[in-house]
């Protein structure tokens, strides 16, 4: 029986110092934990905060977050959402009033 050998990676470039290096893992981008930790860290702080006005009470706020919040504090998310639940609350009820006279 031949011996099976040892599998191993193609050899890559770091995407952070472009270093030739052989990767332990598949999905492995760079030579080392320190690049990985200053690739990181780079991006971190190249992100631009961007200044949006909160949705619920109008002012304005800074924020990185990719996925685009719309308020200025989750309180704020919170106090929106309750207003949202309570003003379709009042619509149904307003729909019960017109279908019950029936002028609908
Ligand atoms: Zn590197
Ligand atoms: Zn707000």
């Amino acid at each position: 029986m031949p011996k099976t050998r040892p599998f191993r990676l193609p050899m890559q470039n770091c995407r952070k110092c472009n270093r030739r290096y052989q990767p332990k893992r598949v999905d492995q981008v760079y030579c080392s934990a320190e690049c990985r930790k200053e690739d990181q860290a780079e991006k971190f702080y190249k992100t631009e905060p961007e200044e949006k006005v909160c949705k619920h009470c109008g002012s304005p706020f800074l924020t990185t977050a990719p996925n685009k919040q719309d308020y200025c504090t989750s309180d704020c998310q919170r106090e929106e959402a309750r207003g949202r639940a309570a003003e379709v609350r009042r619509k149904a009820k307003e729909f019960d009033r017109i279908s019950a006279n029936g002028t609908l």
